[in-house]
């Protein structure tokens, strides 16, 4: 009955995994959970009362498709204000989270056979969502070495000639790593003479911690501009996993236009009231809330990074970015499903094991959770890793 096409599809793990964890706190087992790639902080107030606002004015209709004009001009105006890049409102589409945003963008450019290459560790949906376009995910493996990033030769020799396009996420999930600018540049340097296009996952790029600066990889020059296409949206930055708002912006109208008639056939306009609170996301009013936000995180960040580099057997870089740990086991146990399995099972743990991002010998913390959560759960581990044979 199925499709040859879904069959091929896996379920995410990041959510089969936090689902398993709920499922198991809901029986009554002690489990703490770090599985999940969602802030634990509510949404902003001021959101909030422009959702209320749009209810109680009836703003309740269809919309365009794309997004409304006002939300439109608050994407443009927010790349702009952030990121420097110029785009018009009709290079720009709101989607059903940036989840949809990619879907949209592989659908709409990759043909069957084509080359999709993405930096591993890499996040679960990339490759699904390009097999699913009838793509082929080309990995390039990254360690700690490099800090989780690809280098300019590692990307020249991935390149083939049916490459279609490179997805880059900075900063990264699961690793955490930032791209500076020199290093985006050089990656723009080894791309300039072909037609490979970027799809620039920037869901992460007001969690930067220590100083570190985002750059959005159109911006480092017109090259860069012509050939990006940015990813983005609010449910990490602004705590707004559960209101579904994503968008994409890229130079080339015609492909906007190509996602715009996939989403009319699709799924429409995103929610018309979430459309009025993503405003309030994006045009500033919310600033304070991020910056209480990005502080909290990277507190736990220095907390919990220094608690898992105590532990003998473990060892994690210390993010720029995002809100996850790539926690380093392999001096205990290579095979990070069955470490993780058993970490769920002896400790009560929840944590998403490396190869579901590509790269074994590795769990992902969330540290997007409270302080004293934390600290009791890396306790935990401390424990499962010495009793561990
Ligand atoms: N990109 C990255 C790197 C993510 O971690 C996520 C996680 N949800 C998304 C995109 C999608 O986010 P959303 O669909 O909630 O906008
Ligand atoms: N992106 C988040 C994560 O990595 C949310 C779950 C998902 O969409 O996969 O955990």
């Amino acid at each position: 009955m199925l499709s040859n096409r879904i069959q091929t599809l896996s379920e995410s793990l990041t959510i089969a995994i936090t689902s398993l964890a709920q499922q198991l706190k809901r029986e009554g087992k002690d489990v703490l959970g770090f599985s999940a790639g969602e802030p634990d902080f509510d949404t902003p107030q001021v959101i909030k009362d422009a959702a209320i606002r749009a209810i109680e004015e009836g703003f309740t209709k269809y919309t365009p498709v794309d997004g409304i004009p006002e939300l439109k001009e608050a994407i443009a105006e927010k790349l702009r204000r952030d990121n420097g890049l110029h785009y018009t409102t009709d290079q720009v589409i709101a989607s059903n989270g940036a989840k949809q945003s990619l879907f949209n963008l592989f659908q709409a450019t990759i043909n069957p056979g084509d080359e999709v290459i993405i930096p591993a560790p890499y996040w679960v949906t990339y490759p699904e969502l390009v097999k699913y376009s009838g793509g082929i995910p080309v990995t390039i493996e990254t360690d700690d070495t490099t800090a989780f990033k690809i280098t300019p030769e590692q990307l020249e020799a991935a390149i083939t000639p049916k490459t279609k396009m490179l997805v880059l996420t900075s900063p990264s999930n699961p690793t955490g790593s930032v791209y500076s600018r020199e290093e985006l540049e050089a990656i723009g340097n080894v791309l300039k003479d072909t037609d490979i296009m970027i799809a620039s996952d920037e869901m992460y790029e007001k969690l930067v911690y220590e100083g570190t600066t985002f750059t959005a990889a159109a911006s480092v020059s017109d090259d860069m501009f012509e050939r990006t296409v940015t990813v983005n949206g609010l449910s990490k930055s602004v705590a707004m996993t559960g209101w579904r708002f994503g968008y994409c912006a890229s130079a080339d109208r015609e492909l906007v236009k190509a996602m715009k008639k996939l989403q009319s056939q699709s799924t429409s306009n995103i929610n018309s009231i979430t459309q009025l609170a993503a405003i309030k996301g994006l045009d500033g009013s919310a600033d304070a809330d991020i910056e209480m936000m990005r502080q909290a995180f990277e507190a736990r960040c220095e907390e919990a990074t220094r608690l898992f580099n105590e532990i003998e057997g473990l060892c994690v870089i210390k993010p720029k970015g995002a809100f996850y740990l790539f926690v380093n086991h392999k001096a205990i146990e290579p095979d990070s499903m069955k470490f993780a399995k058993a970490m769920l099972e002896k400790a009560g743990i929840a944590v998403v094991p490396g190869a579901g991002f590509g790269t074994d010998g590795y769990f992902r913390f969330s540290f997007a959770t409270d302080i004293e959560t934390i600290r009791k759960g890396i306790e935990r581990i401390a424990e499962f890793v010495k009793s561990y044979r």
